[in-house]
């Protein structure tokens, strides 16, 4: 093992949204292609917005992913615990620490005071300029700050920021960038409820957790200098930092939200939420039909790219060609087209069989195994999910539900009728019915009566099948089989005469 220990930090407040699966990706892609440690950390100190449920899904998330980690909760690992609810008490000895240095202070601001300060300035912060107005341990004396201290009264201990001092961080994907403790505030790091906020239960852990690189979400990077100033009254050696782009919509402005799921009927999701009311079921790229090798694909081009033309890359394959150097800066647009092209190329690629048993519980059990693979087998070059097997595909499971009445009267020509029905005849006297003899008895009946291909075979397809889009015509009909297809055939051509005649009213 490698010195590498990355972590994936979610706070569980509701289901992971994509960009988290995309920053739990490159952690875990970071670690893979450097032999480290990926490790998943529950960030959950924050009571008020803990959502029942949100960690399980997390991890169920990363599993169908396959990104298992090597430590975290239910997984093991020797820098645990790996919920931060379960390690309050690590936390408040270093805030502590850093008052007793002079960096950080105790304040009992309420909040009316903190509204009255806003009031006053709208702009206002807590910080240099308003520290020496408000109610903490800089501006009490000595006597008063032990007496409050000893009163039990609840405080919270805030950073002090050093005056006008610039900060500087090095970010693997930005380069440097230069924060000035002017315009940063005197953050809370220790709640009056002696939890830790989220700054200091970061720093803190990935310190003891001994976490090398910090690979988390552009909009983390405000805050890295905070973070970096505690590291550095703490005399700990900080990680290195990597800030990831933004996930766009796909109209290419502003943030992908989870509200744009509903707006442009696509998933923001990686599985379904559904905490049981309506308003917030959120349906996920599984339950659109996603292969997850797929989802994974698109999501690692999401702000990296290779630099080559090749863009299938299994998971293996995208371990060994990450780097951080070819993380891109600007933000990555969420082309929801290229996330089906991808789940494209992977149907094709996976097997039969496999797609079958995704489909199972979507069609009638009158259907075998055998049958259902070949049916996946004849569409799936033809679909872009899972679900659009047996939906593009119905007419492999029933009858066709609808006739192209465009395409019929394009393609049909009633002076044809006697040939079609010859040839049904011709079928039903073939000993064997598969795509070879099939084709060769129509194609020897074509010829035979010096008929087009088009006067019989596109009429052949939109009696057996309904459209023009159906896979090959012999095939199709090998699968369907002998009494099927001239039930078909006669059924279909009365639907075609029918809509013929609608037509023509
Ligand atoms: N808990 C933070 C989040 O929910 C983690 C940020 C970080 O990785 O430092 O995104």
């Amino acid at each position: 093992m490698s010195d590498v220990r990355v972590r994936f930090a979610p706070s569980p407040t509701g289901p992971l949204h994509i960009g988290g699966v995309r920053t739990a990706l490159y952690n875990y892609l970071f670690a893979k292609h450097a032999g480290g440690t990926f490790i998943l950390r529950v960030e959950d100190t924050d009571q008020n917005r803990y959502v029942p449920g949100a960690e399980d899904y997390i991890v169920e998330a990363l599993n169908w992913f396959g990104l298992t980690p090597d430590e975290g909760p239910g997984f093991g690992g020797d820098y645990g615990p790996y919920r931060q609810s379960e390690r309050k008490d690590f936390y408040a000895k270093y805030a502590i620490q850093m008052v007793e240095q002079g960096n950080a202070y105790y304040a009992w601001d309420t909040p009316a005071d903190l509204d009255l300060m806003r009031t006053q300035d709208v702009n206002a912060k807590y910080d240099a300029k308003t520290r020496v107005k408000m109610k903490n341990g800089l501006t009490l004396s000595a006597d008063e700050l032990k007496l409050k201290l000893e009163s039990g009264v609840k405080y919270v201990i805030r950073l002090k920021m050093p005056a006008n001092e610039d900060v500087m961080i090095t970010d693997l994907v930005r380069g440097e960038v230069t924060f000035n403790t002017q315009d940063l505030d005197d953050k809370v790091i220790l709640k009056g409820d002696g939890m830790p906020t989220y700054h200091l239960a970061n720093i803190v852990d990935d310190h003891l957790m001994k976490i090398s690189h910090v690979i988390r979400g552009e909009e983390w990077l405000s805050s890295t200098a905070h973070h970096v100033l505690m590291y550095r009254f703490m005399g700990w050696e900080a990680p290195q930092f990597s800030h990831l782009p933004l996930i766009l919509k796909p109209t290419g402005k502003g943030k992908l939200s989870k509200r744009d799921g509903a707006k442009f009927g696509l998933p923001v999701f990686p599985l379904e939420w559904n905490p049981g009311n309506e308003e917030e079921l959120y349906s996920g790229f599984r339950e659109f039909g996603f292969l997850p090798d797929a989802v994974i694909n698109f999501l690692a081009f999401l702000g990296w790219n290779p630099g080559t033309e090749q863009e299938i890359f299994s998971l293996d394959e995208l371990v060994n060609s990450f780097s951080i150097k070819r993380i891109v800066k600007s933000g990555a647009r969420f082309d929801y087209d290229k996330a089906k092209w991808y789940n494209q190329q992977y149907i094709i690629k996976t097997a039969n069989e496999v797609l079958a048993a995704m489909i199972r519980s979507e069609v009638s059990a009158d259907y075998n195994d055998e049958y259902l693979a070949k049916a996946c087998g004849l569409m799936k070059e033809r679909v872009e999910t899972i679900g659009d097997i047996p939906k593009v595909g119905d007419f492999l499971f029933g009858s066709p539900s609808e006739y192209d009445a465009k395409m019929i009267r394009k393609k049909y020509k009633e002076d044809n009728d006697p040939h079609f029905i010859a040839l049904t005849g011709t079928l039903g006297t073939l000993e064997i019915f598969d795509a070879e003899s099939t084709q060769s008895a129509i194609k020897g009946y074509i010829g035979d009566n010096e008929l087009s291909f088009g006067a019989i075979l596109p009429v052949l397809r939109l009696a057996t099948s309904g459209t023009m889009k159906g896979p090959d015509l012999f095939e199709m009909m090998e699968l369907l089989g002998r009494d099927e297809v001239l039930v078909r055939m006669r059924d279909g051509l009365n639907e075609i005469k029918k809509i013929i005649s609608a037509a023509q009213a």
